[in-house]
């Protein structure tokens, strides 16, 4: 017989927990099945380790203002090893702290690989387990292309297992995490190369923030590569690796890491058993309520082919708890507006949409924008004067503003607030209205002429 729960979720990782502690809070019998580590990706080859790298890079280029602040910055060594000892200490805190929260919402926790044996029923290492409710919010993995080679390459989930650093890497990819990883390895001292297959990186981006990010690494690195299409990967006597390219360039580095997109890990849960049918590439369709085909089977978060970040996730699987266990019907997340960082050097922030978007969207008559671009006083008193570059999409005679995009130093923490204001619909002149903080680079946000 199968144990039977009033909701069950499966995978462990940013939507799966949220929605279960949030059913949970409202009195529900709840489990949680994980195949790997509490987390998910976010929290173990995801969003944690990025950023404790990242943080590692923005350490590397303060030592390198250092001596224009006056600091004897002469750097003895770095070692990465020290650097994921912490990183892994760290989220292995993350875990105790998930644990201990699921442990005190009494969640039955069970760790294996989920499979459907029908739409109410789920087995686990061989035990069965029914619900009347059941998410499914496995995620996704990383993608490798099937070009001869592509083995020798490792992927993000390699890169956080790297017990070393590697003195030369090229980074095969055009999105946020070829962009990230690229910035990182850069800024710790690695030979870097972004080999990228089009024009540039991160080409979904307002122009300005794609071009400003380009001019960037043409002066302070990774080496871009564009129009760069991966032909083949030869392994070489000493263990180096040459990355082949279509049209004849050729690299030769220590290390190759592809990211080139990700995949929903929905292939392996005998989905065919519950009439739950995914799309060509295995995304799970669901309604604005994440309801699937299926009465009784939702899906939330990166296998569901919407935004791929956690908050995303975490919002739609506890607004779906809302909705199922405390009588609130209409509850569903609003995916409009989803502010979102790239954590790369420097940082980029964008909300809503590009200009080439809103032009598509509205016409070129009723779109407005703002520019504003300068050197953040953080390296502006440094030989390392770094551009910042701003932008306001404004739509109508209001001058609503529909897109905001920065690229410079703390644009990471500049952003959440602003995306604030444009939930609640602000516009250009709701922003003239707010008093800058003087001296900073959000500033600029609300002074722009
Ligand atoms: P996941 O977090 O992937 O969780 C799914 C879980 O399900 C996994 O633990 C998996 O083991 C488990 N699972 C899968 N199948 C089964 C099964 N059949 N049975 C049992 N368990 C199963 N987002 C941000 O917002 N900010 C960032 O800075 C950021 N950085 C990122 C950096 C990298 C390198 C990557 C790869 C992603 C990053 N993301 C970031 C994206 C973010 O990690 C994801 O959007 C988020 O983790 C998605 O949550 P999820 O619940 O959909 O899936
Ligand atoms: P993305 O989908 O963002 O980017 C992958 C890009 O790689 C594609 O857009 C494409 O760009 C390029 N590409 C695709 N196939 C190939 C190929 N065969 N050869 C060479 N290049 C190829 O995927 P990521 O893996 O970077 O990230 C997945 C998602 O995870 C992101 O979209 C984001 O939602 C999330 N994430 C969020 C982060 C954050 O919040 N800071 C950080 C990291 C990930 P093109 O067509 O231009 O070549």
């Amino acid at each position: 017989m199968a144990q039977h729960f009033d909701y069950i979720a499966i995978g462990g990782g940013s939507g799966g927990i949220a929605s279960a502690n949030r059913a949970a809070m409202h009195g529900k019998k709840v489990a949680l099945i994980e195949a790997k580590e509490l987390g998910g990706t976010c929290v173990n080859v995801g969003c944690v380790p990025k950023k404790a790298m990242w943080y590692a890079g923005q350490i590397a280029d303060a030592l390198k203002y250092g001596a224009d602040y006056g600091f004897d910055t002469t750097l003895n060594h770095f070692s990465w090893a020290k650097l994921v000892e912490s990183r892994q200490a760290y989220i292995s805190r993350i875990h105790d702290s998930y644990e201990k929260v699921l442990g005190k919402n009494k969640i039955t926790v069970i760790k294996g690989f989920a499979r459907f044996i029908d739409a109410k029923t789920i087995e686990v290492n061989g035990e069965r387990y029914s619900a009347d409710h059941i998410l499914i919010a496995t995620g996704g993995h990383p993608e490798v292309p099937g070009i001869p080679g592509a083995e020798h390459g490792i992927d993000s989930d390699g890169f956080f297992a790297l017990a070393s650093q590697p003195k030369r890497v090229a980074v095969v990819g055009a999105g946020y995490i070829a962009v990230e990883i690229a910035g990182v390895m850069q800024a710790l001292g690695s030979e870097t190369h972004l080999v990228v297959r089009k024009h540039g990186p991160l080409r979904s981006f307002d122009p300005m923030v794609q071009e400003t990010l380009v001019e960037i690494m043409a002066a302070e690195g990774p080496k871009l590569h564009t129009h760069a299409v991966p032909k083949a990967i030869i392994k070489n006597a000493d263990d180096s690796l040459t990355l082949q390219l279509e049209d004849g360039r050729h690299l030769t580095v220590d290390c190759l890491i592809w990211a080139i997109g990700r995949a929903p890990a929905t292939d392996q849960l005998n989905l065919a058993a519950t009439g739950v049918a995914p799309d060509a590439k295995g995304y799970i369709q669901t309604d604005k309520f994440q309801n699937t085909q299926v009465a009784g089977i939702y899906a939330v978060g990166d296998n569901t082919g919407r935004i791929q970040l956690t908050p995303v996730a975490v919002a739609a699987g506890r607004r779906l708890s809302e909705r199922l266990f405390n009588n609130k019907p209409n509850e569903h997340l609003n995916y409009d507006l989803v502010p979102t960082v790239v954590f790369s050097h420097p940082p980029i922030g964008t909300i809503g949409l590009t200009e080439p978007e809103a032009i598509a969207e509205y016409g070129e008559s009723q779109v407005k924008v703002y520019r504003s671009q300068f050197t953040a006083m953080y390296s502006a008193l440094t030989q390392h004067r770094q551009p910042t570059r701003m932008k306001l999409v404004c739509v109508g005679p209001e001058e609503k503003v529909v897109g905001l995009h920065g690229i410079g130093f703390a644009m990471d923490e500049i952003l959440q607030g602003f995306g604030v204001a444009m939930k609640m619909g602000a516009t250009k002149a709701d922003f003239d209205n707010c008093v800058a903080i003087h001296p900073t680079s959000a500033e600029e946000f609300v002074t722009m002429r």
